[in-house]
């Protein structure tokens, strides 16, 4: 399908975000709707600005939460209790609800998320539950279930927004610069790690982002929106009560939010508008209008499971990428800080239970060299990588790396250290392009690029060309042959601008020609000064690259050193290639 609007896409996106809201301010200004219409898209519009919300926190970060509705009533109620009782001007109470939802948001966050999945859908539901029982109760703050009426609206300059349509045209143009703001945020380098955390946490975690603190920003956000979407709703309509800010309304945002396609932030706005504007519209129907209402609902969730705007976007061709015009440059590693050796494995030990799945193993890897780990099935291989990069604490033993004791450090850190990763199974982003996928690494902290290399979407093209596959950046990743992930994989990984890189069954999975082209990527990663680790079965890849090998079996090293003396040592072929050499196991 081509193009839907060639001309409309070179106005740059922030402006026709504005435009709209400025358009939509305009035309409220202009025809004289009645108070009827008026008071429905005032609902519209600040409900609107709470559902985006949910695009941050569940479409972004990948978290639900049922608890949206309370932060809207924090909102709604900090504005109004803050002017009527607590004499604050308009602004500053509605400064005062933003804030105040976003630090109750956080601090849910804080204590939840990391639960996850239906953990944290309990726990917000809780939260919510506990709101809505202090509403009701402490009658001498909240007023109790009578509520809080008179609420005035805003002025500025002597003009007060008394005029309703005013009012609506104000929120209108608000709601189109929050629109504006969540819809950036999803392309700076916060949105990318709430995309990555959300996609895969595990690779999110190793490429160095913080999940747990991702995802707390993710719920701050979110709280905030809601709040202010509430305190524009408590002004708009002058009378709040706590039934208004109820678990059912909770259940109705998040419905609005999964309607519209709750990944982007239009697909949100959409789906709010259209539940609150489709009731109205379907009134005429009389007895029979919810159960008309309630089924289109549940056919479009079943046929469009992404949303009504995510079905549009797949009809839309993916959008260009801006970065095109860039051309990579030469790919830059920053030499290690020791010479000799930069990893330093000392006695390390990982039980399983009763399975000592690593024994005591003694491992160093000098500087700018590729270091082999073989070694049969169930060796430990795989546990000594995750080992390495702090997805496993290990019973007992040391890891220094380049002069540090970084023993069981968290996988983010260990990642900001430059100790990079890919995976027996490919860990991708899988709803992010190939590009996206790498810019996500080059952006780890202390990823120390410079001022020729400090462009993240640069760097990342750079890895990219590095590979071999720049010409499929604006890709979205999944869609490559299985070869080419495991490319990007490493791209994501050298991106990092790593000091020592661990590749866990890299060929695994790759024709003949495929793996001829890794050992050539081999050698020239190590030309860069680049320090490998690399798990391996295919002994005559190994042969052709390895400075260095190490053998485990049952968790132990039964053999280290040079490969012309492991391949010979007898434990190792007894153990691992067995008589004849060409017999490997897969
Ligand atoms: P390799 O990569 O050499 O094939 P692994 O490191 O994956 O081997 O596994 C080593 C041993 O540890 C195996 O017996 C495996 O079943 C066990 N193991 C690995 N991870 C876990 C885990 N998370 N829980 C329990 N056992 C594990
Ligand atoms: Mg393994």
């Amino acid at each position: 399908m081509p193009r839907m609007f060639p001309t409309v896409l070179r106005i740059p996106p922030s402006l026709l975000f504005i435009a709209a809201g400025v358009a939509a301010a305009a035309v409220v200004l202009a025809v004289p709707f009645n108070p009827y219409v008026t008071g429905i898209v005032m609902q519209a519009a600040t409900y609107t600005v709470a559902v985006v919300g949910l695009t941050v926190v569940l479409g972004y970060a990948g978290q639900i939460t049922l608890a949206q509705a309370a932060f809207f009533g924090i909102g709604a109620y900090c504005l109004a209790l803050g002017i009527l009782d607590y004499g604050l001007n308009f602004w500053v109470a509605l400064a005062f609800a933003v804030a105040a939802a976003g630090v109750a948001g956080a601090a849910l966050g804080l204590t939840s998320v990391r639960l996850g999945g239906h953990y944290l859908a309990m726990i917000t539901i809780t939260f919510q539950q506990i709101f809505t029982l202090v509403l009701t109760n402490w009658i001498e703050v909240t007023r109790g279930p009578d509520g809080v009426s008179g609420i005035p609206r805003p002025h500025v300059f002597g003009f007060t927004f008394s005029n309703n349509a005013h009012y609506l045209a104000f929120c209108l143009v608000v709601l189109s610069l929050v629109l504006l703001f969540v819809w950036r945020l999803r392309r700076t380098r916060l949105g990318r790690q709430m995309a990555a955390v959300r996609d895969n946490e595990l690779a999110a975690s190793v490429t160095g982002i913080n999940a747990h603190y991702v995802k707390v920003v993710a719920f701050t956000i979110s709280s905030a929106l809601a709040g202010l979407g509430g305190a524009l709703f408590a002004s708009g309509f002058a009378y709040i009560s706590p039934d208004q800010f109820s678990l059912a309304e909770s259940i109705v945002f998040l419905t609005m939010a999964l309607l519209g396609g709750v990944k982007s932030a239009i697909g949100t706005a959409l789906g709010a508008s259209l539940l609150i504007l489709l009731p109205e519209a379907l009134r005429f129907l009389k007895e029979i209008y919810l159960a008309i209402y309630g089924a289109a609902v549940v056919l479009i969730m079943i046929f469009m499971p992404d949303g009504i705007w995510g079905y549009l976007s797949l009809l839309q061709r993916k959008e260009a990428a801006a970065t095109r015009s860039r051309r990579p440059g030469a790919l830059h590693i920053s030499p290690a800080a020791r010479k000799d050796v930069v990893l330093e494995v000392t006695d390390l030990s990982k039980h399983f239970g009763g399975l000592k799945a690593l024994d005591r193993v003694d491992l160093a890897v000098r500087s700018n060299t590729i270091h082999a780990l073989i070694g049969p099935n169930g060796s430990g291989k795989t546990t000594f990588v995750n080992v390495l990069s702090g997805l496993y604490k290990p019973t007992s033993g040391t890891v220094m790396f380049e002069s540090d004791d970084v023993t069981a450090l968290a996988p983010h850190a260990l990642a900001s250290r430059g100790i990079a990763r890919t995976f027996q199974n490919i860990r991708l982003f899988s709803s992010m392009s190939c590009l996206e996928n790498v810019m996500t690494g080059a952006q780890r902290p202390g990823a120390d690029l410079d001022a020729d290399h400090g462009d993240i979407g640069a760097r990342a093209l750079t890895a990219l060309d590095f590979v071999g596959l720049l010409d499929r950046a604006d890709d979205i990743v999944t869609g490559l042959p299985y070869g080419h992930q495991r490319k990007i994989e490493i791209a994501r990984a050298l991106a990092a601008n790593p000091q020592l890189l661990l590749l866990d069954e890299p060929a695994a999975g790759l024709n003949s020609t495929e793996k001829q082209q890794l050992v050539e990527l081999l050698r020239r990663m190590k030309a860069l000064g680049l320090t490998i680790l690399i798990i391996e079965h295919d002994m005559s890849l190994i042969e052709q690259v390895a400075d260095n090998i190490t053998v485990l079996n049952f968790g132990q090293r039964i053999s280290d050193g040079r490969p012309a003396h492991v391949l010979r040592d007898p434990a190792v072929v007894s153990a691992y290639l067995g008589e004849p050499r060409q017999h490997v196991a897969a």
